[in-house]
């Protein structure tokens, strides 16, 4: 698109608006479309991020598929978000151009409605979500609010950062707001996307960590990033082995088999926590008895805001905690996204804006 502009001197010229390369969802359900769009100029109180690399998960599906509500199409996804901020909008006093920043789920948070004031902001009222409520990371720039920026360390690589803007901190801040400590038996259920970063960060914060998964394919690699104790899901009874090993402090459920949960459960020691991160359709079913004997207790954990992202990537790497990653150039988003979408992945699946 151009614009036409009457100079001083009546001449007319001609601007060229600068581009970029954006890849959207026209409509729910339609295939994502790479576009040229004008580079969008950031409003007050937001910033206009350069992106590096942008993570591909599998709550994209929601705004491909149209079933998070309130979206409006055309809508670009990606809410695992790595790169420079480029330029800052009006009333931006704590971020500059040339700061890298991350962008998660959490697009940001008002500060003013009751649960803020609370210091919940995760449940902020006005919520909004990157790649949902405002265009996301599938693309060279794109626009967010202060409120939803982390603060990314130079040393880590963009393609590795991104997906520990959703994965990472998702697993990250629900072990650290478990209450296990350090020395606990804490088992994470389902080695994938999020599991494989769950069991880096549980034996890097000291847990006696046991990874579950079904058949023997992940055991060496559990092992290898730090797991203590394997449990083959589909060859024993997950919950009685978990016993053997003393009892959980905490089970971290990272897939999304409600049946899976509900089969660990009476794997939980006294005051232990089934902490569910992981969604399913089906309900968990427990039973009354063994929740009241043992103190027991089934909880979720919310993502994290921008902070908690923010804390994610200096832990990352600090201890060396890394995503296994498969890359691929922004044009071929919808390739990515279908490799994601199969669960073949190994595991999370990025796109780079920098490697085209
Ligand atoms: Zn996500
Ligand atoms: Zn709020």
């Amino acid at each position: 698109m151009q614009c036409t502009c009457i100079a001083p001197n009546r001449a007319y010229v001609v601007r060229t608006m600068a581009k970029m390369r954006a890849v959207q969802i026209s409509k729910p359900n339609a295939q994502l479309q790479l576009v040229e769009r004008n580079i969008p100029d950031p409003r007050p109180g937001t910033v206009r991020i350069k992106l590096e690399a942008c993570g591909i998960c599998h709550s994209d599906s929601g705004v491909v598929s149209g079933v998070l509500p309130g979206i409006e199409y055309p809508r670009v996804p990606g809410h695992e978000v790595l790169g420079f901020i480029d330029a800052v909008g009006t009333g931006v006093a704590s971020w500059k151009a040339g700061d890298r920043v991350g962008v998660g789920w959490n697009g940001g948070y008002d500060g003013t409605c009751d649960a803020c004031r609370r210091g919940e902001f995760f449940a902020c009222v006005t919520q909004q979500v990157a790649g949902a409520t405002f265009d996301g990371g599938y693309a060279d720039y794109m626009i967010a609010p202060t409120s939803a920026l982390a603060r990314a360390p130079a040393e880590l690589v963009a393609t590795e950062g991104a997906p520990l803007l959703c994965a990472g901190v998702t697993t990250f801040n629900g072990l650290r707001n478990s209450g296990a400590l350090g020395g606990d038996l804490v088992a994470i259920l389902g080695i994938g996307g999020l599991g494989h970063l769950a069991v880096q960060y549980a034996a890097k914060m000291g847990f006696r960590t046991v990874a579950i998964a079904r058949g023997r394919d992940k055991e060496s690699l559990a092992r290898k990033l730090g797991a203590v104790h394997y449990i083959d899901g589909a060859a024993t009874n997950v919950a009685a082995e978990l016993l053997k090993l003393g009892g959980a402090k905490v089970i971290l459920a990272t897939a999304t088999s409600s049946k899976a949960m509900s089969d660990a459960l009476g794997g939980l020691g006294p005051g232990g926590k089934l902490v569910v991160i992981g969604v399913g359709p089906e309900p968990i079913e427990a039973s009354p008895f063994l929740l009241l004997s043992g103190n027991r207790s089934i909880a979720g954990w919310y993502s994290g805001v921008s902070i908690d992202s923010q804390d994610t990537l200096a832990f990352s790497l600090l201890s060396g905690v890394r995503p296994m990653v498969e890359v691929f150039p922004l044009e071929q988003a919808p390739q990515a996204y279908a490799r994601m979408m199969s669960g073949a992945a190994r595991f999370r699946v990025v796109l780079s804006m920098t490697n085209s």
